[in-house]
């Protein structure tokens, strides 16, 4: 909510929909910016006054094995849809992130991660195959063994070099619908690295969260959650705990308030006084319950935590919020993070959100991950503060660009220019120009994230 645009938006459900929109545009002059979901942070998924195409109906799951976790689906199935129609067989997605309403086409065009990033890489490692239809109407089966050049540029190609058709994905076997997990409170920053180092080897899942009011001895203080999957055999009642309506998120928070309100209430608190008191509510409570033990969480309830308040963007009012996301080496991570957590103290804009992640490197053209950690800041974002906050962004990429850390399509809305040229280098930039021109040679594939970075093709 806090970037709009109008633009023209069509919902083809079928290839030769989508090859009619791409006719159409070629014909009115027009650029087309693919759409799924619209869960990106930013400004990937707009194109204003130009073709916005949208991908949601094109929702079918084309083909799953149970034997062999494989599934081809269209790029519009949801990560709902996904997990829903996989988990009773035992599968569940091996890497989703943090809101199950992203689609696939989505997913992929990112090559989104997720808790497990440091131990399953990205969604693209799951990839078996696509089918990528480029604006010339070619459509070009990609995979590690079949144009191989374009398989790893178009993961994470943020949508620039054609429209992901069909995708084969490999999923993860599980023996139960629940996780083991444990949560750790952690009373600083350094607490924090030196707890995710320790738990690395053994865990499947681990996440981080920040108190970013906290300061002083306390500054980086949080909470961890780490998560296992559950061995074969362990689970007494699989055949009960991997049905779908076990897996749901309750309507009702305690039992009373229904969910689909929440955000109406959240709203109070969605100011500096608010947040600090939640911030601090939650550390405290952390505190309190931890024991040392563990408890058995569904898989749905772990990695969809934000889905749980339907529409909770929308308590931040009208201006909305953006997401500042950064990845840094493994060495230089607690300094920069340190140095952003106290730049944000400095301008009187603290995150009313914060997540800390851990990553590796992957085979990806444009890819963001590295060997090293990310720190994801949310800022509620008004008319009076915007112009500052665009500023802190600046300061913190210097930080980042100075350790050599990376940035996050999905979740930019404030990177310039030459600090997106910086973090990519320009031998990659180069090899995406020379794949672009070759699959998009009339430049036709353009958004408002790829316009503010990179200009016109
Ligand atoms: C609450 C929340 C939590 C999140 N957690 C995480 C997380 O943990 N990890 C993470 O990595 N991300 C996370 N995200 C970001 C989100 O998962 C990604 O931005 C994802 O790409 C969104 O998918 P979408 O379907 O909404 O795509 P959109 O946002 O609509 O589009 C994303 C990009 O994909 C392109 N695109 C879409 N469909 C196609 C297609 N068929 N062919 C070619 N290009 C296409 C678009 O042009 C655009 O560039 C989160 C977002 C939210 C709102």
């Amino acid at each position: 909510m806090s970037t709009s645009a109008a633009g023209y938006v069509f919902r083809p459900s079928t290839l030769e929909g989508i090859r009619e929109v791409l006719t159409l545009a070629r014909r009115t002059n027009r650029s087309v910016g693919f759409r799924g979901a619209g869960r990106s942070y930013g400004d990937a998924a707009i194109n204003a006054e130009n073709i916005v195409l949208d991908l949601t109906r094109m929702n079918r799951i084309l083909d799953w094995n149970p034997k062999t976790g494989l599934v081809k689906v269209e790029p519009g199935v949801t990560i709902k849809q996904l997990w829903e129609s996989i988990l009773p067989d035992g599968w569940w997605p091996a890497v989703v992130p943090g809101t199950m309403f992203s689609t696939i086409g989505g997913c992929v065009s990112m090559n989104i991660h997720g808790k497990n990033n440091f131990t399953l890489g990205p969604f693209g490692d799951h990839i078996l195959e696509f089918e990528l239809l480029t604006p010339e109407g070619e459509i070009f089966r990609c995979s590690r063994d079949e144009n191989y050049d374009i398989f790893r540029s178009a993961i994470g190609g943020f949508g620039m070099l054609g429209c992901f058709t069909s995708i084969k994905l490999k999923s993860k076997r599980v023996w139960s619908g629940l996780l083991d997990v444990e949560a750790i409170n952690v009373p600083s920053l350094d607490a924090m690295f030196d707890c995710f180092k320790e738990r690395l080897e053994s865990a499947d899942y681990l996440v981080g969260w920040i108190d970013t009011f906290a300061g002083g001895k306390s500054l980086g203080r949080g909470v961890i959650h780490r998560a296992n999957y559950i061995d074969q055999g362990i689970d007494p009642n699989p055949a009960q705990t991997l049905r779908v309506e076990h897996q749901q998120l309750p309507d009702t928070i305690l039992g009373i308030l229904p969910k689909a309100i929440l955000w109406k209430f959240m709203k109070f608190f969605i100011n500096n006084p608010g947040m600090r008191l939640i911030n601090m509510i939650k550390f405290r409570a952390s505190r309190l319950l931890d024991r040392g033990g563990t408890f058995r969480q569904s898989h749905a309830a772990f990695a969809f935590l934000l889905d749980y308040v339907p529409n909770w963007e929308k308590s931040y009012g009208k201006g909305g919020l953006i997401q500042y996301q950064s990845f840094v080496p493994k060495d230089e991570a607690r300094e920069v993070f340190r140095k952003q957590l106290q730049l944000c103290k400095t301008y009187k804009y603290p995150p009313y959100l914060a997540v800390f992640k851990r990553h590796r490197p992957d085979e990806f053209l444009m890819s963001h991950a590295l060997d090293g950690y990310s720190l994801a800041l949310d800022f509620k974002i008004t008319k009076r503060n915007r112009e500052r906050i665009w500023k802190l962004a600046a300061e913190m990429n210097k930080i980042v660009l100075k350790a050599s850390g990376r940035f996050y399509f999905a979740k930019d809305s404030t990177l310039s220019s030459e600090d997106a040229r910086a973090f990519l280098g320009e031998k990659a930039l180069e090899e995406f120009a020379v794949m672009k021109r070759r699959l998009d040679p009339s430049g036709m594939l353009e958004t408002n994230l790829a316009r503010r970075l990179f200009g016109t093709s």
